[in-house]
């Protein structure tokens, strides 16, 4: 979906996949509208929100995608996917069973997304390092072994996140352009 406009307009869908209450759709409103909830039930609504940046003096419209909570059930669809150039694959680092479920995340990718996709695996929760339960070096290494970039967030302190879609976003920039 790079279709430039003018060749000055860039309009880039980004997916958000990963384990249920991970933080994905706090990390979505951190990085949007720099809102956090501590209640947030799951995602009502809103399919994707439109983020604009400038790179390079070129209008980076981001289009970040998130779930309305179908990936508890498994379900979330090809639509979902279709035409995503990003991805940021998010787990829980005080949760490992999420931090195991980001191969199945990435094969259910690699079954919508062509490999040129950019792909950020997004270690959330960083602010609750005192019951962390997967170490950054396991993390790295994941992300090493998968050619995916790393990094570590929270949606909670604002720490990285948005690193973390501005990461994605340059990436496939420099893919398309
Ligand atoms: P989603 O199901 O992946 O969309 O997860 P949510 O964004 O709904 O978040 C699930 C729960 O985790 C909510 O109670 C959030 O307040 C909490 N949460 C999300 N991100 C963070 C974070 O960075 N730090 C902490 N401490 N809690 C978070
Ligand atoms: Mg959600």
């Amino acid at each position: 979906m790079d279709e430039a406009v003018g060749g000055e307009e860039y309009l880039f869908k980004i997916v958000v996949i990963g384990d249920s209450a991970v933080g994905k759709s706090n990390l979505l409103s951190r990085f949007a509208r720099d809102e956090f909830d501590l209640h947030s039930k799951a995602t009502i609504g809103v399919e994707f929100q439109t983020q604009v940046m400038d790179i390079d003096g070129k209008e980076i419209k981001a289009q970040v995608w998130d779930t309305a909570g179908q990936e508890r059930f498994r379900a979330v669809t090809s639509a979902y996917y279709r035409g995503a150039v990003g991805a940021l694959i998010v787990y829980d680092i005080t949760r490992r069973s999420t931090f195991d479920s980001v191969k199945r995340w990435l094969d259910e990718l690699n079954t919508h997304c062509d490999t040129t996709t950019a792909r950020m695996l997004v270690g959330n929760k960083r602010d609750l390092e005192n019951i962390r339960d997967v170490s950054v070096d396991e993390g790295k290494r994941l992300a090493e072994e998968e050619g995916l970039f790393f990094i570590e967030t929270s949606a909670l302190d604002s720490t990285n996140v948005k690193e973390a879609f501005q990461i994605v976003i340059r990436e496939v920039y420099n893919n398309v352009r």
